[in-house]
Formats: structure tokens, C-alpha cells, sequence
């Protein structure tokens, strides 16, 4: 190339490589340094998690808790300014059930104060009870006669002693590395996978049901359990066959009371009693079980759109929590994230559009069962002819979601919609400095993306840091241990996200299928 004609072609090159990355997909740099000074400089996102993990506390579904919190979720988004605040009713979910009281101690053969929370909806102990503990080892059906009249009024220790899991003791706050993030930046294609051995499973082996019911039967104090070895760690959910039972008042008190106690209790009573020197327990939980089925709901808000209104434009995360903590990451975390970036965009005066909704769902610990509800009520089914597309279909554009955690965003899942991928890189570059930087063609799952993704509309997780230490799911789950510059640095993405996915000139893009 002659050499006067260098700096021409250089200028020209580029020149298309501008159009091609800003001209195709266009940031809306103005709007994102008002956003980023309002929820940088202004952030409400930890006011937010405080009310919630402070003053609400757990909130597992059906639960007065829940009812509570819901009341106050409402009243906020009001506050916020949002309109068309609205309580979403969408199945009969069955009865309240709270915990109001435990106590746990050994007794001897030396006292110490134990750690335990009572699996969801079983009964209290009715009353303070002084037992002793033994440990039962049921597995099928010949073992129930090794037990039978000998379990009145005792502490039953179920499961085998904990492994204790050392690396949860990984501490600070530590990133993802480089090498992760490449890792999650290169494209996967799945292998094929082999056909799952052939199971055969034994007829004689007890269900959870038929331990439950024979323990019952048999009058034990309380069942003890743990299904964990995270230190200091309770892991408790809800009783086995809740859901099938339709959380059913009847169900709940069919059920013993059933605790779940810290590893180092619980392997601590079982070694003890391996020695062959009794251990007695005191306990005493009261649990409240309301009388009558109630209906589980989602709470949603708007940011009406103007000249696109009629189309929409989702972000949220589930409210619902396990009930032995706050849950402070999962999943108050991400509610605070979506109220915030709610907060930033009519703080900066936004005006979308498409209408933005925010969406806050209960039911997802027991199965996204309001993702899924409301999906299917505004959305419908393409894919599922008993269902349909209903008119919404059309008019969802996207569904951005925050639940893995409350470790900052660094990139966000494709879901497999390689269609979607130009947008969402282009709408990432104003957050380089963050460190968000990853588009990752997989598809994540066991969250309320799914609802929308299952159904064929575009639903997004965010790929985030993973902090150890906050017990997702556990008794350790409080404020304390949430990063503020986290959750700051992920409402102003989310606001971003939604703000240009609401201004964009076409809906996003959907996965092609056949
Ligand atoms: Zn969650």
C-alpha cells in the first residue's frame, strides 16, 4: 500500500469498526452516568437489605412473616414511586405455618446450649420435654420391628454424623479469577450425555413418609437431624412430602417434631452415646400452624413506558426465604437490587419506552412456583398446547433476574440465546470497571429465569462472585456479611440493563427453535 494512502485506510478501518460496535447496538452513555452517580453516589441498596433482613426477618411463603413483609414490600415500591403496585394472588398454597420459640440443650452428660431450627411445617414439642437421645438407623422395613416400642418420649437422632466441610471456612470476599471468567467466557458445547445406568431400586427401603409416620406413631419427643456438615451451620428446609400434601394442616401435625441441629451438636450426641453413656436433652418448640388455606402471591410495580407502553420490559428476584435467618443473600439480596435499580431509574427521571416491571416472587424455595404461575397467567405457553400463548407472549421484551448470592455481577448468562448476545455485550461495556466482563453461553438453572426461559421468552441471570460464608439456605444468612459496593455495583447494572432493553427499538431477540 503506497504510503500516503496509509493514515486513509487506517481512518477507514476504523471507522467501520465504530459502526459495527456502537452503530449496530447503541449505548445510551448519558443515561448511564446519570444512573451510575445516582446509584453510586445516592445508593439506597443497603437501606433496603437492613429493613429487610433487620426488622422483616425470614420469610418463607405461606407464613404471617411472609404477610408482614409483603405489606411492607408494597408500601416501599409506593414510596419509591412506582405505579400500578399490585398484589398477584396465584394458587392455594395451604395453611400458615411460623416458628415462634426453640430451646435446645444438653443436659448430661454435661450442659451445653445447642443450635437447632425446626424443619418447616411440622408441630412443636407441646411443651418443654426432657428426653433421652438414641440413635435410630431406619432403612427398610425388617428395622422397623428392631425399633418398635422402644423410641416413647425419646430424642431420635436419624442421620448418620455429619462430615464436617472445611471449605466453608475460606474467608474475606474473594473474587472470581481471571481464569475463571475465561473459562465461563468460552463456548461450551455439551457433550452428548450416556444413557443413566439402569437403577434398581429396593422394595423393601422406607420412604421419608414412612419413617415420619412410623416416628409418630411410636411417640418420640422430637426428631433430631442434620443434613449438613457446614460448621456452626443449621441446613434445614421443609418436612418431605410438604408440597405433595398441598402444606396441608393435617400434614403438618401428622408429622413429629422434627429439629435440625448444628454438625457440631449433633456428631457431638452421637459420639457421646457411641461411648455407651446416656445423653439427655431438654427441648421446647412452638410452632404455629394456621387453620385455614391461604393464597400465595407475587408483589409487582411499574415505571409506566410512553410510546412502546403496552410492551414490557421484567427484572426481580423471589422474596420468599428458608425461615432460620434472614436469608440476607438469597434471596434478600437480590429483592434489594431490584428496588434499588427501580429507585435509581425514577430518581434519574427515566421515562422508558416500554413499560419496566418489577416482579417479586414468592414460592421459589419450594419450586418457583410464582415465576411459574405468573408466566403462565400473562405469558401462557407456546410450547404446551393445553395453555397457548396468551396476547402478553408478544409483548414481553426480557426478564433480568438477581439469585446466586449477593456477590457482585460479572457478566451474565446467554441462557443459550445467541441472538441476545450482541445486546448484552454492547449494554456490558459501560461496566468494564466494575470487572463485569463475561458473556457465557451456558445455561443456568434452579431460579426464576427459568419460568420465563422454559416457555421460550428471554430470561437472564446474572453471572456473579460467590462469597463462602454466607449460609444461602442456612441459620448464618445475616446483613453482616454483605459487600455494599456488591449490591451498589449491581442495581446500577440492573437499571442499565432494563433502562436500554426499555428503549431499544426492537424487543430482544428470542431463541430460534423448531
Ligand atoms: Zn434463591
Amino acid at each position: 500500500m503506497p504510503t500516503r494512502l496509509r493514515p486513509f485506510v487506517t481512518a477507514l478501518l476504523l471507522l467501520l469498526t465504530a459502526a459495527f460496535s456502537f452503530d449496530t447496538v447503541p449505548v445510551d452513555w448519558a443515561m448511564v452516568a446519570k444512573i451510575r452517580e445516582e446509584g453510586l453516589q445516592r445508593s439506597r441498596v443497603m437501606d433496603f437489605e437492613s429493613y429487610m433482613t433487620d426488622v422483616l426477618g425470614a420469610r418463607l411463603t405461606m407464613s404471617r412473616d411472609m404477610q408482614r413483609g409483603q405489606a411492607w414490600l408494597q408500601a416501599e415500591m409506593t414510596r419509591i414511586g412506582l405505579v400500578n403496585v399490585a398484589v398477584e394472588p396465584y394458587m392455594d398454597y395451604g395453611v400458615t405455618w411460623d416458628n415462634e420459640y426453640v430451646a435446645l440443650h444438653l443436659l448430661e452428660p454435661d450442659y451445653t446450649p445447642m443450635v437447632g431450627y425446626p424443619i418447616a411445617y411440622t408441630p412443636g414439642t407441646d411443651g418443654r420435654k426432657v428426653a433421652q437421645a438414641v440413635v435410630v438407623d431406619l432403612q427398610v422395613r425388617e428395622d422397623l420391628e428392631r425399633y418398635r416400642g422402644t423410641l416413647r418420649g425419646k430424642a431420635v437422632l436419624v442421620t448418620p454424623p455429619a462430615a464436617i466441610d472445611l471449605a466453608a471456612l475460606a474467608s474475606g470476599a474473594p473474587r472470581r479469577t481471571v481464569a475463571e471468567l475465561r473459562a465461563l467466557e468460552e463456548t461450551v458445547i455439551a457433550p452428548a450425555r450416556p444413557a443413566p445406568p439402569r437403577t434398581v431400586r429396593r422394595t423393601d427401603l422406607l420412604t421419608a413418609a414412612e419413617k415420619s409416620a412410623f416416628y409418630k406413631a411410636e411417640g418420640v419427643a422430637v426428631v433430631l437431624q442434620c443434613e449438613s456438615g457446614w460448621i456452626g451451620a443449621v441446613r434445614g428446609y421443609g418436612r418431605p412430602g410438604a408440597r405433595e400434601d398441598g402444606w396441608s394442616r393435617a400434614g403438618m401435625l401428622a408429622s413429629p417434631a422434627v429439629v435440625a441441629v448444628t454438625p457440631e451438636h449433633y456428631n457431638r450426641m452421637v459420639r457421646i452415646l457411641g461411648r455407651g453413656i446416656p445423653v439427655s436433652i431438654e427441648i421446647e418448640v412452638r410452632n404455629r400452624i394456621g387453620d385455614r388455606v391461604e393464597r400465595a402471591a407475587n408483589i409487582v410495580g411499574e415505571i409506566p413506558g410512553t410510546d412502546l407502553a403496552d410492551e414490557v420490559v421484567m427484572l426481580g428476584g423471589h422474596f420468599d426465604t428458608w425461615h432460620a435467618s434472614p436469608n440476607a443473600s438469597d434471596n434478600t439480596s437480590g429483592v434489594a437490587v431490584a428496588l434499588e435499580a427501580m429507585r435509581i431509574l425514577k430518581a434519574v427521571g427515566a421515562r422508558p419506552r416500554r413499560t419496566i416491571r418489577v416482579a417479586l416472587w414468592s414460592g421459589e424455595e419450594q419450586g418457583l412456583f410464582g415465576s411459574r404461575a405468573y408466566v403462565r397467567e400473562h405469558f401462557g405457553n407456546p410450547l404446551d398446547s393445553a395453555v397457548g400463548a396468551k396476547p402478553g407472549y408478544e409483548k414481553l421484551s426480557a426478564y433480568f433476574n438477581q439469585d446466586y448470592g449477593a456477590g457482585q455481577f460479572r457478566g451474565i448468562y446467554l441462557q443459550g440465546n445467541e441472538s441476545a448476545r450482541a445486546l448484552l455485550t454492547a449494554w456490558m461495556e459501560p461496566f468494564r470497571d466494575f470487572g463485569m466482563t463475561v458473556v457465557s453461553n451456558q445455561s443456568v438453572g434452579s431460579t426464576d429465569h427459568v419460568a420465563f426461559d422454559e416457555v421460550g421468552l428471554p430470561g437472564f441471570q446474572f453471572l456473579q462472585d460467590r462469597i463462602p460464608g454466607t449460609g444461602g439456605h442456612t441459620n448464618l444468612d445475616f446483613y453482616d456479611t454483605i459487600q455494599a459496593e456488591d449490591l451498589m455495583k449491581n442495581a446500577v447494572v440492573m437499571a442499565s440493563y432494563v433502562w436500554h432493553a426499555a428503549s431499544a427499538d426492537a424487543r430482544m431477540p428470542r431463541k430460534t427453535r423448531r
